[in-house]
């Protein structure tokens, strides 16, 4: 079923992750020059601080595939994953378009063959949520459950999170007919009824991949205008497959072991009415898990950080972001996780030109002297 959210992922939160930088010290280089400044208040940290060449927030594809990287590249990553960590892949349970699993795989045992890869190569990944950080001055400075960790350069892959109509019967029957992601999961819906709950163009864009696969999908949205592109608009309302249900709301999804109806309100009238169907996709938008960096780096309007473009830099050098959280268009597991790639190359290199720097400053000091 669709991407969602967790188990608890395991570890070591307080070890010193070892600096093979020792002898050149970051922390002396200048302040990062277009850098926020947000105020930053007292640290309520406990004990020495926890230093690493690289920081990475977030444990999904993105974030561990970074974390693989870095690794590798001898970064000694920590990883701060969240306390439910292991992203939206979590809370799904058959994964079939992950590459490389042909018979499809669960989503939380591929979380676990993600963690168990950036582990073999020495990531250190802690069970805790990045309540602050500072990213004025460089070490960047985060805190997470009362540690206070120092990075020369963080990834961030926070993600984002399907947002849900808030129904008791929803929570009950996600992954079992109920979805917010049919890439993930129209597959599962062969010949079958469906609906899709939404008027933007996910929920329009929804509607009509969800076409190939279901033979009838009821397009609930609860005012009489859809929000999403006329051309998107025009192509559900001429699809022979799809049914509108305007100024409809969903009041509960019915079934016991998964989904069997839907019962509509009507907001133009009295009464409700009751459909019939295999599945709900819940189709009403996504939220970038973006807040504790909002001052901080740059956002779109519906707060999905941004990158430089071309590479997954942001403003403040040293600092680099990918995945979900800036990714509002394709959101799958393999795009988080070529994305995490992309981060840790961008900031291995990143911290190669550091390095390099210092030392051509050094020698220029040397031979000076
Ligand atoms: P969106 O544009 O914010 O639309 C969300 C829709 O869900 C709205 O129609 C809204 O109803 C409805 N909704 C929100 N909360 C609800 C609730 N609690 N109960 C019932 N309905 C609810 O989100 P989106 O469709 O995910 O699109 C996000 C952005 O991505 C947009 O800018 C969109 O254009 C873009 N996008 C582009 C493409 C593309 O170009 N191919 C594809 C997908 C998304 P109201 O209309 O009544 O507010």
């Amino acid at each position: 079923m669709g991407r969602a959210s967790i188990g608890p992922m395991s570890d070591d939160t307080t070890s010193k992750a070892k600096n093979p930088l020792a002898g050149l010290n970051l922390t002396f280089l200048a302040p990062a020059a277009n850098a926020a400044t947000t105020p930053v208040g007292p640290a309520t940290t406990s004990g020495e601080p926890v230093s690493a060449r690289v920081v990475i927030v977030g444990s999904g594809p993105a974030g561990l595939t970074a974390a693989i990287y870095a690794a590798r590249a001898n970064l000694a990553p920590t990883v701060i994953g969240g306390v439910v960590g292991g992203g939206q892949l979590m809370i799904t349970s058959e994964v079939e378009n992950y590459p490389g699993f042909p018979d499809g795989i669960q989503g939380p045992e591929l979380m676990g063959l993600f963690k168990a890869q950036a582990e073999r190569f020495g990531a250190k990944i802690v069970d805790a949520d990045v309540d602050r950080v500072d990213l004025s001055a460089r070490p960047f400075r985060l805190w997470a459950s009362g540690v206070e960790y120092h990075a020369d350069a963080v990834i961030v892959a926070t993600g984002a999170e399907a947002l849900w109509l808030g129904l008791d019967s929803e929570t009950r029957l996600r992954g079992r007919g109920v979805s917010a992601c049919a890439t993930c999961d129209g597959f599962f819906f062969r010949d079958k009824e469906i609906a899709v709950v939404g008027g933007g163009d996910s929920a329009l864009e929804e509607a009509l991949y969800l076409t190939h696969f279901a033979s009838k999908v009821h397009l609930v949205h609860r005012r009489d205008a859809f929000r999403g592109s006329k051309i998107m608009q025009d192509r559900v309302a001429s699809h022979p497959k799809v049914e509108l249900h305007l100024n409809r709301t969903v009041e509960e999804i019915v079934g016991d072991q998964h989904v069997e109806a839907i019962r509509l309100g009507k907001t133009d009238g009295p009464g409700d009415e009751t459909l019939s169907l295999d599945g709900v996709f819940v189709a009403i938008g996504h939220r970038p898990n973006a807040a504790v960096f909002h001052g901080w780096l740059e956002t779109d309007d519906k707060g999905y950080l941004r990158t430089d473009g071309a590479t997954t830099a942001t403003k403040i050098d040293g600092v680099f972001v990918a995945g979900d959280v800036d990714d509002p268009r394709y959101r799958q597991a393999v795009t988080a996780a070529g994305e995490g790639c992309r981060a840790a190359i961008d900031a291995e290199r990143w911290l190669e030109g550091q390095e390099s720097h210092l030392r051509s400053v050094a020698s220029a000091g040397t031979s000076g002297s």
